[in-house]
């Protein structure tokens, strides 16, 4: 099983149709062990999801009742819902040196870096903005205000991705994002801090 001493903790955010779902089940899939956190949210089930496998589908006094409780981890307004990361996943990752892919947005993965310093925050860039929006309306599972707002919204994504993400991929192919990816993961699994905090740098013997 892979294993990162400690947990790892990655965050992948992306204006909406950048690809960045499709990138997060792709290392799952390929990545011994680890996990895809499965957000709750407040939005109507859409197209072929299952609930369960892309979101908890919830009523809002039911989300806000968990987020009172600290179920979340962090948890944020999205297009007008909620949506919340489960604290279990963080957890889980510590406890077996896994690694957790949390698909969420910039709010998310700066509230994440917040309580999870050594998480990583990998942001997902469109090729060009004309590829996001020709994506977005291939994707037919949105009405033309909705495409709108999506999009507005994806200029504003893309600013904070670039302000404060740790590593920025372009995904001009989906194979080649991924390699990106994975190479991201293995740098990180031999960064000194996240070695020694959990005592895994070598013994030199004179200790
Ligand atoms: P969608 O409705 O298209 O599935 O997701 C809308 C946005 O919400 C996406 O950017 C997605 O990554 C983000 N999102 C999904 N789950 C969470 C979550 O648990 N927390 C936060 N902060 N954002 C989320």
């Amino acid at each position: 099983m892979a294993t990162f001493p400690g947990g790892l903790l990655l965050v992948l955010s992306a204006p909406s149709g950048a690809g960045k779902t499709t990138l997060a089940r792709a290392l799952v899939a390929q990545t011994e062990g680890a996990r895809f956190s499965v957000s709750t949210t407040t939005r109507a089930l859409r197209g072929r999801e299952k609930e369960g496998e892309d979101y908890f589908f919830t009523e809002e006094g039911a989300f806000m009742e968990k987020a009172g409780a600290g179920f979340f981890i962090e948890w944020a307004k999205v297009h007008g819902n909620c949506y919340g990361s489960p604290r279990s996943e963080v957890t889980h990752a510590r406890a077996q040196s896994s690694l957790v892919v949390f698909d969420i947005d910039t709010q998310g993965g700066r509230r994440l870096r917040e309580k999870e310093a050594d998480c990583v925050l990998v942001f997902v860039m469109p090729p060009s903005f004309e590829e996001l929006e020709r994506r977005l309306r291939s994707r037919h599972t949105d009405d033309a205000r909705s495409i709108a707002r999506r999009l507005e919204a994806a200029r504003a994504e893309i600013g904070q991705g670039l302000e404060f993400y740790d590593y920025i991929i372009v995904n001009d192919e989906v194979s080649k994002a991924l390699e990106r990816l994975k190479s991201i993961l293995i740098a990180e699994g031999c960064r000194r801090s996240r070695l020694a905090q959990a005592e895994k740098l070598p013994s030199m013997g004179n200790d």
